[in-house]
């Protein structure tokens, strides 16, 4: 009996993600162990863009073995494509959601804000004077840059 009720839930779990492999691995990028990005960005989009951002993919980065000890970078953005990536050691337990909101909301910020050009090489600016206002309206900014600092430690290892 324990056996056929095994069976049975097994099937239905089948039924439930139809998809082939190759494209449950491509829809399931902005899925973490603990943080959908997808959801968090469209909340975010809804929040602070009036759902502006379009076309973005939002997605956890790859997990390098390698990494280097004296910085961490958090998210970046990719403009040509429309990319944003989290740094996949923020998928975890200790991490506030309120933190990696931050940190999407930082990358989301830089699609919306233009950078500058200072000096004559053409060296640009990303963070602006008005990409820093902005990202000042975020809620909790002031408590996400104190949980950076106070925490950063932990990445670094
Ligand atoms: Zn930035």
């Amino acid at each position: 009996m324990a056996k056929a009720k095994a069976k049975a839930k097994k099937t239905k779990r089948k039924l439930a993600h139809p998809t082939l492999p190759m494209q449950r691995h491509l829809n399931l990028q902005h899925e973490g162990r603990y943080f959908d990005l997808q959801e968090m960005f469209d909340q975010l989009n809804a929040r602070y863009f009036r759902n502006r951002l379009r076309g973005y993919k939002v997605k956890w980065g790859r997990r390098r073995k390698q990494r280097p000890k004296e910085y961490f970078i958090f998210g970046t953005i990719q403009e040509e494509d429309r990319v944003i990536r989290i740094n996949p050691q923020l998928d975890q337990p200790f991490v506030p959601r309120w933190f990696l909101n931050y940190i999407l909301y930082h990358e989301m910020l830089h699609s919306v804000v233009p950078d500058e050009k200072i000096g004559r090489r053409g060296r640009r600016r990303v963070h602006t004077k008005e990409f820093n206002r902005r990202e000042r309206e975020f809620y909790g900014y002031r408590r996400a840059r104190r949980w950076e600092e106070q925490n950063l430690e932990r990445f670094l290892r």
